[in-house]
């Protein structure tokens, strides 16, 4: 059995690509697969977490048993659905924890306040696994873009920060970040470490074409806060289940009680 290091943590994953509309049937994204993030989501699961997976764009991997899905489509609608996720209030969240539902039994009872905990509960973990796109187009056209001119620009403005953003804006939150780096892996890596806030952060050299992305293979280098004063850790190449079980046992054991 899997060590139950993530025991009743609440764990918010983004995964997979955004996409970011031109006009009404064109947009901008790119080719993430979200294998990573569902890998995440899986282990996070059979360590013992609630996990709510907020997928972007149109990824078509089946969901994880036990997880609770909410697919968005681009940057801007996956850090709002993020920041409810993490702070309890989405309306697709499970309403009811089992601890908290001692009331089963008197279902007919005409007191309607023991029945449901709404308290919001916010989460312990947020893991950006998603490869959200950097740009969006400044205003996507409301109707279909006719091809009368030879040639077109689009003027594309950058999209939020959700990791970075979610991280100045919860400071109790464990947060992960993942970065694919072709050179000087250590060097960007801790870089976004303590611009991005990260708690850690799991890096994988995309100039190695056996792992990464559409692969279901990946290898990986991990950075740690300073302040856990913990050293890098290499997870050597392996499925993305068993690097996913791992990063869950690296995010378990750095947990505050
Ligand atoms: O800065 P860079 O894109 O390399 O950072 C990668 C990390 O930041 C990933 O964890 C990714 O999910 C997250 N990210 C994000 N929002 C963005 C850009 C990146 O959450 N707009």
């Amino acid at each position: 059995a899997t060590p139950q290091v993530l025991a009743g943590k609440r764990v918010v994953i983004t995964a997979g690509p955004t996409i970011e509309a031109i006009d009404p049937v064109r947009y901008l994204s790119n080719h993430s697969s979200g294998k990573m993030g569902f890998a995440l989501a899986r282990a996070c699961i059979a360590a013992g977490a609630e996990v709510v997976l907020v997928v972007g764009g149109k990824v078509a991997l089946e969901t994880p048993i036990g997880a609770t899905r909410i697919d968005v489509r681009d940057a801007a609608e996956m850090l709002a659905v993020s920041a409810a996720c993490v702070e309890g209030t989405h309306p697709a969240l499970p309403c009811c924890d089992d601890e908290h539902d001692h009331d089963h039994d008197h279902h007919h009872d005409h007191d309607h306040h023991h029945h449901h905990d709404d308290t919001p509960r916010p989460a312990d973990i947020f893991i950006a696994t998603a490869a959200v796109a950097d740009y969006r187009t400044r205003d996507a056209a409301p109707q279909k873009i006719k091809k009368t001119q030879d040639t077109m620009a689009l003027e594309l403005v950058k999209n939020p920060d959700i990791l970075a953003t979610i991280a100045a804006n919860y400071p109790d939150l464990f947060v992960v970040g993942f970065a694919a780096e072709t050179q000087d892996v250590e060097h960007y890596a801790r870089g976004k470490l303590v611009a991005k806030k990260l708690d850690m952060i799991a890096c994988n050299d995309v100039s190695r074409t056996d792992i990464g992305f559409a692969s279901d293979d990946n290898a990986m280098r991990v950075f740690f806060a300073e302040r856990y004063n913990k050293a890098a850790v290499t997870l050597d190449k392996d499925s993305k289940a068993n690097i996913a079980q791992a990063l869950a046992a690296l995010i378990g054991a750095l947990l505050p009680e």
